[in-house]
């Protein structure tokens, strides 16, 4: 168990906030691994208010710890976004399989909302490492404001493939509510044409989805009734509460 101190919080996508913390000594993880945060200080300090797991946004590749989630209104997110400048937090120590895999040749990303995080990091840590993977993302949100990373994502698309970075990245965003004037991208819910669009043959790839409980189980079932993947090629991460 670490305590971890605050050094800022910093203001993501709309209603998204990444909160910074000081790495401690020593601490290291795989990409796309998840950690328990506690706070004893809540009034009602049982361990349902005050824990509260998250993918680490950060990649091990970078110095600081982050972690970036939704706004809340549960007593923990309180906590957690009026924390101040040198407050700390209980962290256990990093866990789970939802991890970058050493298979470069082909990775289908799918992501609702928040949960982008770990795929975030896969990019990071794998161009970091220049590792060389093949990346495709789908990436759905209710609305273009709600999109986080998007400027870095853009600096990712930018090098993808250049003398900068061996790994091939493809983005395809989709917004499920409503797309502002010009949006050029996909609309409504990732479904089984917007896959077959970018991947000829789904046998050979190796699908990892990330994102709300309800959300991801859909997408089990695009992809294993509708679309024919074969269940051991799917791995899956749900956010639970939301
Ligand atoms: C393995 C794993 C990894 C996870 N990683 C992450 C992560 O990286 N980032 C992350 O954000 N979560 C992550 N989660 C989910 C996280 O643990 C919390 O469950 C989630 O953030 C919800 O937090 P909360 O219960 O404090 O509720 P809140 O965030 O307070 O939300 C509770 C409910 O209220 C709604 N709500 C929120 N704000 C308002 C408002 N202003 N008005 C009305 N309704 C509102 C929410 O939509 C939600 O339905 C992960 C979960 C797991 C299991």
């Amino acid at each position: 168990m670490y305590n971890i101190e605050l050094l800022e919080h910093k203001k993501g996508a709309e209603g998204t906030t990444l909160s910074v913390f000081k790495r401690p000594d020593g601490f290291d993880y795989l990409p796309g691994q998840h950690v328990v945060l506690r706070f004893m200080n809540i009034k009602t300090g049982d361990a349902e208010t005050g824990m509260r797991t998250f993918t680490i946004a950060s990649s091990p590749t970078e110095e600081n710890i982050i972690i970036a989630y939704r706004n809340g209104i549960s007593e923990f997110k309180k906590a957690l976004q009026g924390m101040k400048k040198g407050d700390t937090v209980k962290m256990f120590s990093p866990v789970g399989r939802f991890v970058l895999p050493e298979d470069k040749s082909s990775i289908v990303m799918i992501a609702g909302g928040i949960g982008i995080v770990p795929f975030r990091v896969f990019m990071k840590y794998s161009i970091d490492n220049d590792l060389g993977h093949d990346f495709v993302l789908f990436y759905s949100n209710p609305t273009a404001n709600r999109i986080t990373y998007k400027e870095e994502f853009d600096e990712f698309l930018k090098n993808s493939r250049t003398e900068k970075t061996n790994n091939n990245i493809q983005i395809v965003n989709t917004l499920t509510k409503s797309a502002p004037d010009g949006w050029r991208e996909e609309k409504g819910r990732i479904n089984s044409r917007m896959i077959k669009d970018r991947i000829n043959d789904v046998s050979g790839r190796l699908f990892y989805v990330c994102g709300p409980v309800d959300m991801v189980k859909d997408m089990e079932v695009l992809l294993i009734d509708e679309m024919g993947v074969d269940e051991k090629n799917i791995k899956t991460e749900k956010f639970t509460g939301y």
